[in-house]
């Protein structure tokens, strides 16, 4: 008799096991599930980074060697756009004779090679591109 009832006790702890087991799985799938879940979307905007402030989150800054223009003045000609004529060294005559320098046509000057006449070349610290990376946040436009 007792052996009995002992082996239905058991069969009934085993079963309420088994229930509560399985109950537990149950439970704690989707509170895991949730919990990663929030953690990854909570993720992209974490607090962590700010926008930087240097550059409000663009990555660039405008070029102070250009004062954003992204030009600065051809050194070769002083921004002149112009230089001496080096045949006739600015006189507009050939040399040891009165005739017209040929290679000015008398003005005495030549366009400047070095920027096409314009009196301007790209910045050499943005190159020409007016802005320049942001130094806090090397572009990254957070920090
Ligand atoms: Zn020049
Ligand atoms: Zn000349
Ligand atoms: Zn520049
Ligand atoms: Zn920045």
């Amino acid at each position: 008799m007792n052996t009995q009832i002992f082996r239905q006790l058991v069969a009934v702890f085993i079963v309420l096991s088994i229930i509560f087991l399985s109950c537990d799985v149950v439970q704690q799938g989707p509170m895991y599930a949730s919990h990663n879940d929030k953690s990854q979307s909570a993720a992209p905007v974490a607090t962590g980074m700010n926008v930087c402030t240097t550059c409000n989150g663009v990555g660039r800054v405008m070029c102070t060697q250009c004062s954003g223009s992204g030009k600065t003045n051809c050194t070769s000609c002083m921004g002149q756009g112009k230089v001496t004529c080096m045949f006739c060294s600015g006189s507009g005559k050939a040399p040891g004779s009165d005739a017209m320098c040929g290679s000015c046509s008398g003005t005495g000057q030549m366009a400047c090679t070095s920027c096409a006449g314009s009196g301007k070349t790209n910045c050499t610290a943005c190159f020409g591109a007016a802005t320049v990376l942001c130094p806090d946040c090397h572009g990254a436009g957070v920090k």
